[in-house]
């Protein structure tokens, strides 16, 4: 089996999927990706329900990018829905934009009140100005540190115990920067300026993206039952493997936990399919008070899709990945303890010349798709390169 392939990638997520149609298509290499799951396209996938409605399986995904090459790359294979993502949070049954904005602001603080706060947000920080909630509790201004307790209190503290099981000081700063307070009416939850959605969906773009002559994909595959990793050689199959080996699943699983478990969240997903024609007033509602769930997508919203009469929303529900069968870990849990322990991990896979990990899981990151895109297509130019200099 091994001698038919030149290169081998486990996972057909994002991560998967680029670096193979690459390696296939610049690099001529005959590429063998086995996926474990049942269906290509990793935490992007998505299928119709039972009622013929197009969901994420694994929770809402909505593309946006700052990185024209990764954009184009993937306008290849396919064409896109303008759409730009709006979530509103629930609090206490009153809707509020999120991230929190100056639309917001007033909501929370009508009349002169205000009108004085938004004045003195913007001689402070700035008209258009991100700023971190942790950065805004900082501040001199008694006023400011009033708006920043009314967002910490109703936007982030319990959401953020909710997905998290930790307050948003006890967490990753760069996790609640992915949503700062917002100083412009601008209500989108991404500025980035390439945002969409897939036409014909997510999974039809990896369907087209995986369709090489270059490729063949095994579903349905763990890579653990294949391959072998001892003393810097890797095994396929029983015989030695010499092309590279791109793996992007969880490295402290492919070393058998060798140094102990790495931290991840996971998710439950309940799907609901209602009577309606829609159901709430944004694609996403952020329960950011109250609700055991964090939040609730109506997919009909995010994709388009025409559908008169019903439509199918899903909550999630956030806990500890405990590693039992049939969960999957979604999140990193980033800390400086956790980091360490990875890094025992990636040195111990450094210890294979030709392993290379890529991913949200493998490189125990919060990367969101285009970066996945983007680290997928310089880890290929470097192979690439490697290749011509070694032909
Ligand atoms: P994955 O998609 O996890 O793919 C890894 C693949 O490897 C999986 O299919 C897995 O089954 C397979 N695998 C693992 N181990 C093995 C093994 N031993 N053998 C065989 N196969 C194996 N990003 C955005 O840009 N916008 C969003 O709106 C957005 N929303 C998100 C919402 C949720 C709920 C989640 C969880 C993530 C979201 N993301 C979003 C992030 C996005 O899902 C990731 O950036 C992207 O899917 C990562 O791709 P990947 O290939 O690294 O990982
Ligand atoms: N967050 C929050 N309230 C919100 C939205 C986000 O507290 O209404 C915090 C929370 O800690 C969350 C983080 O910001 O985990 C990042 O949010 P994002 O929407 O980027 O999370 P993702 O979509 O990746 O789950």
């Amino acid at each position: 089996m091994s001698e038919h392939f030149d290169c081998l990638i486990v996972g057909a997520g994002y991560a998967g999927s680029v670096a193979a149609r690459e390696l296939a298509e610049r690099g001529r290499l005959r590429v063998l990706v086995l996926e474990r799951r049942d269906h290509i396209g990793g935490n992007a996938y998505d299928c119709l329900d039972e009622s013929g409605i197009l969901i994420h399986r694994y929770g809402p995904h909505i593309f946006h990018t700052s990185d024209q090459r990764v954009y184009s790359y993937l306008s290849r294979f396919t064409q896109w829905r303008d759409y730009q993502h709006r979530v509103l949070a629930n609090v206490y049954g009153r809707y509020m934009p999120v991230p929190f904005n100056l639309s917001s602001l007033h909501m929370a603080f009508p009349g002169e009140k205000g009108t004085r706060l938004e004045e003195k947000l913007l001689s402070a920080y700035g008209e258009g100005a991100r700023v971190t909630i942790l950065s805004l509790r900082e501040a001199s201004d008694p006023e400011i540190r009033e708006v920043a307790d009314y967002v910490y209190e109703h936007v982030f503290v319990h959401y953020t115990m909710k997905q998290w099981g930790q307050t948003p000081e006890e967490i990753d700063p760069a996790t609640t920067a992915r949503v700062p307070v917002l100083l412009s009416r601008d209500d989108r939850y991404f500025q980035d300026p390439y945002q969409g959605m897939p036409l014909e969906g997510y999974t039809a773009m990896f369907r087209r993206m995986l369709d090489h002559p270059g490729i063949t994909v095994e579903l349905g595959t763990d890579a653990r039952d294949r391959l072998s990793l001892e003393g810097g050689t890797i095994l396929l199959d029983g015989a030695p493997f010499s092309g590279p080996v791109i793996f992007t699943g969880e490295v402290d699983e492919l070393f058998a936990f060798r140094y102990g478990r790495l931290p991840y969240r996971t998710l439950d997903f309940v799907s609901e399919t209602l009577p309606v024609d829609q159901y709430q007033p944004a694609a996403t509602v952020n329960y950011t008070v109250d609700q055991p769930y964090t939040r609730i997508t109506e997919y009909k919203q995010l994709t388009g899709q025409v559908f008169p009469g019903r439509t199918s929303i899903m909550k999630e529900f956030s806990r500890a990945y405990t590693g039992a069968a049939g969960e999957i870990p979604y999140y990193a849990v980033i800390s400086p303890e956790n980091n360490a322990l990875y890094s025992r991990y990636e040195a111990l896979a450094a210890t294979f010349p030709r392993l290379h990990l890529l991913g949200r899981l493998a490189e125990y990151k919060y990367y969101n798709m285009d970066a996945i895109v983007a680290r997928a297509l310089a880890l290929c130019d470097r192979l690439l390169e490697e290749q011509e200099r070694i032909l």
